[in-house]
């Protein structure tokens, strides 16, 4: 089996780089994606009688479900992210580098941006990614969150967005700079918010001489009628209460028609502000369409009950790039643990195949999902039945993320930064790199029509005509 690899050296064929030379002889497991699900695969491949290569192109695991704390300048992007080479070294599995562009499932090849890979199983867990509804020319007005990239990228921006309006004279460029704009209200959009507002209310005061950082509008906009829209009515109405006294704005029902420079438009209605953050949406990883796999309308790749893709008993799918309904006929959610379980399974697949048994079908447990809403406070459902919310649900949330946080460091570091975050409100990841604020960029005063014409009017007074476009709908996980 060639295991070839192109770059601008050349070609090169990396079964040669193996000392074991043993090994070749193994069926060669490729895993496509180091996120949760194809961590758990390869982790649970270990020691069965195969070759295991994982690509990614990026060189890191990332705890997702903490990325809003490194957006909002809690944890520092180390504390949720860990090489792969690290976590996989002792699992003895390949990590290559590189970014998947598709797959041939008749030649078993995975097609690279710069080679290929030959495979006699794989595992595809490259995940989702933004949508934007096609409208992606908001996407530089309005980041979304995803990687560590983007949440350094977000972090900036909130950052700069205080610093600039301390120097602003003019007061209402000023108060576009401390309006904070959060689409779509599922966990991300809602986690975002608090703490947000808990960085404005309690970390920044004291800071700025020019401006009150409480005086920032953080305004949190839902298409449908209420946040959390995965959680009972009950735990969402919970959740806005507890949003509202932290200071967010809630508005719920709100389509967002437009996105610039400038701010937001809903509908015919214009909210300035200079930083958008985008949470409404999630699409599959293009890499699905590749397949030729019947699709869902996420884009997500329907596969069968054992986590393959039909007619490719060979081909697993799993974790957020898998449609699936559970035993009891519900959508397997996009959720980590959900991306964990299918990881072992598909591994566990494998190794039936090899042992000449048949494949099980998979099932999910549900153990709970939690979101938070700033520090002491979170609602959510463990084992599918018991709701909770407020101080109970944080520490339920706390636990649970401290236990699957990978390694050993993270979990002290994260917890001593939780400490410290709880006790004081500091934020203590407060840094701002990337390019440099620079205040001669702004426009002055006004807000931009679509077509890009200014119009002199005052906040309150925005108005602006919009053609509609897709509503902002909830966060899938
Ligand atoms: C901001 C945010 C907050 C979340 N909060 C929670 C939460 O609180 N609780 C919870 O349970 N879940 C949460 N989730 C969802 C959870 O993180 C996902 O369900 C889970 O990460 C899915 O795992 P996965 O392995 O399928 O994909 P991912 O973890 O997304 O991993 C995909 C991997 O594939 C790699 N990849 C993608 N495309 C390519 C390519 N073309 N070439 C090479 N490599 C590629 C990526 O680099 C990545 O490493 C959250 C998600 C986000 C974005």
């Amino acid at each position: 089996m060639a295991l070839c690899v192109e770059d601008g050296l050349g070609r090169h064929d990396l079964s040669c780089v193996s000392p074991k030379s043993k090994r070749e002889d193994l069926p060669h497991v490729v895993i496509l994606g180091g996120g949760f699900a194809g961590l758990y695969a390869a982790r649970h491949l270990y020691k069965a009688p195969v070759r295991v290569t994982m690509v990614d192109r990026h060189n890191h695991h990332l705890f997702q479900p903490l990325l809003y704390q490194v957006a909002t300048a809690t944890l520092s992007p180390s504390e949720i992210a860990a090489p792969l080479r690290a976590l996989l070294g002792r699992h003895d599995v390949s990590v290559v580098l590189a970014e998947v562009t598709g797959v041939d499932t008749v030649g078993k090849r995975v097609l690279l941006s710069d080679g290929e890979l030959k495979y006699d199983f794989l595992v595809i867990a490259t995940g989702a990614t933004h949508s934007y509804f096609g409208n992606d020319a908001w996407a530089q007005h309005a980041p979304g969150l995803k990687s560590i990239e983007d949440a350094v990228e977000i972090r900036r921006r909130i950052l700069v967005a205080f610093e600039l309006a301390e120097r602003e004279p003019d007061p209402e460029v000023r108060r576009a700079l401390l309006n904070f704009i959060i689409i779509g209200a599922g966990p991300t959009g809602v986690e975002l918010a608090g703490s947000l507002a808990e960085i404005s209310r309690h970390s920044l005061p004291g800071d700025f001489r020019n401006i009150d950082p409480r005086e920032a509008r953080i305004i949190l906009i839902e298409g449908i009628d209420r946040v959390l829209p995965v959680y009972p009515d009950d735990l969402s109405q919970k959740a806005c209460r507890t949003l509202e006294k932290l200071g967010v704005e809630v508005r719920t029902g709100a389509r967002v028609t437009h996105i610039n420079e400038q701010g937001v438009f809903i509908g015919t209605e214009f909210i300035p502000a200079r930083t958008v953050l985008w949470a409404a949406g999630v699409a599959a990883s293009p890499v699905a369409r590749s397949l030729g796999a019947q699709l869902d309308r996420a884009g997500r790749v329907l596969v069968t009950p054992e986590l393959t893709v039909p007619g490719h008993d060979d081909v697993f799918v799993v974790g957020d790039l898998a449609s699936l309904n559970d035993a009891d006929g519900k959508p397997v959610p996009g959720l980590a643990p959900a991306a964990m379980q299918e990881g072992k399974h598909a591994a566990h697949n494998i190794r039936r195949q090899l042992q000449g048994k048949p494949m099980e079908a998979f099932s999910y447990w549900d153990r709970g999902s939690y979101a938070v809403i700033g520090r002491g406070h979170a609602v959510g459902i463990a084992f599918r039945r018991f709701k909770q919310s407020g101080f109970s649900a944080w520490m339920a949330w706390l636990l649970i993320h401290i236990t699957f946080l990978i390694g050993f460091r993270s979990r002290l570091a994260v917890l001593l930064d939780w400490a410290y975050s709880y006790l004081t409100f500091g934020k203590s990841a407060r840094i701002i790199t990337g390019p440099s604020p620079r205040l001669d960029r702004l426009q002055p005063t006004h807000a931009l029509t679509e077509g890009g014409e200014t119009s002199a009017a005052p906040e309150s007074r925005f108005q602006a005509t919009a053609s509609h476009a897709e509503p902002a709908s909830p966060v899938t996980h």
